[in-house]
């Protein structure tokens, strides 16, 4: 996924696995993953499937159709914000697996990779698995493969008896239970900017995933614009609204994953609406003259705890 990982846990008696162990079974895990999911890698069951023919029904995995039902939801919660066929847009605008130009793409190029993506043309077929394009598109699961990542990775971690753990793979967090001082995790949301760090809302959260979509680690500056690697499936051009994060809690590192793009992609007035009539639990983080200034939705506040 081309990120790191990093999991806190805690080891009681009934744990037997080693710690050794599970480190290595933890990778081997992530490589699955990565070799189930990856678009950077030519011959991953994600990558097979997007070379598959148009109208051919291909027969996937568990957690693959798992990630793309994830991902329908979410395409049609947010109105087609979050759409996993935008991949020929993240790749012209330097984004994805192919080489970066940090250039702005003509128009015309734009215009035509947009008639690539469209994630109502991925069929699923849940009583067998079964997944068929019915146009032309490629299928990228980035934005909710680490969120994927950490789920893996917990229920690796309750089959080992482990119910006490922070997983975070990507900057997307899969959490149960309580720390090592016996009270639940607390975590931090960090001021979305490379040069002032810090805590801007703390939280605790019991069981669950956390993830935040922002502008300001993954984008590219030209011509003193700037351009996010989320794109904008309606327009084709990357998102450039005064969002500089977000971040949502949900029932698995995946879902708050998906929804955190799908928030970022809409911006802080349309998310923050679909936050409150889903009641889904959202923290904005917008950019204004006078600094960063932070909008809750309702269902978010029982997660706020102060330091
Ligand atoms: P962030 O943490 O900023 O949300 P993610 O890694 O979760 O970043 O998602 C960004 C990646 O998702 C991009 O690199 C791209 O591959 C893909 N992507 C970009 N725009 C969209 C979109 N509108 N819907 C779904 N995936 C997208
Ligand atoms: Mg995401």
């Amino acid at each position: 996924m081309g990120t790191t990982y990093h999991i806190t846990a805690v080891l009681n008696p009934e744990v037997i696995v080693a710690q050794s162990a599970l480190q290595m079974e933890v990778d081997k895990l992530l490589e699955n993953v990565n070799q189930a999911m990856s678009t950077y890698i030519a011959d991953s069951e994600l990558s097979l499937l997007n070379k598959a023919p148009v109208h051919q029904p291909t027969v996937v995995s568990q957690p693959l159709f798992h990630l793309l039902q994830l991902s329908r939801d979410i395409h049609v919660l947010s109105g087609g914000a979050f759409d996993i066929t935008v991949g020929p847009l993240v790749n012209l605008w330097g984004f994805g697996p192919e080489e970066r130009d940090e250039k702005k793409p003509s128009a015309s190029l734009i215009a035509a990779a947009n008639q690539r993506v469209g994630q109502q043309f991925v069929r699923l077929e849940q009583s067998n698995l079964q997944v068929t394009k019915t146009a032309s598109v490629a299928i990228d699961l980035s934005a909710v493969a680490k969120g994927y990542g950490a789920d893996a990775i917990a229920a690796l971690f309750k089959a080992h008896a482990i119910v006490d753990y922070m997983i975070e793979v990507g900057g997307e967090i899969a959490v149960a239970g309580n720390n090592a001082r016996g009270i639940q995790w607390r975590l931090g949301i960090e001021q979305p900017s490379l040069v002032q760090t810090g805590v801007m809302q703390a939280i605790s959260v019991s069981h669950g995933g956390i993830a935040t979509s922002g502008d300001y680690r993954n984008y590219f500056e030209f011509e003193g614009e700037r351009f996010s690697h989320t794109i904008d499936p309606k327009t084709g051009y990357p998102i450039t609204h005064t969002l500089a994060s977000v971040t949502v809690v949900a029932s698995s590192a995946a879902k708050a994953d998906a929804i955190a793009t799908a928030m970022n992609v809409l911006g802080p007035d349309k998310g923050y609406a679909l936050a409150v009539d889903n009641n889904i639990a959202a923290y904005f983080i917008i950019r204004t003259k006078e600094g960063f200034v932070s909008k809750a939705s309702p269902a978010f506040n029982q997660y706020r705890v102060t330091l």
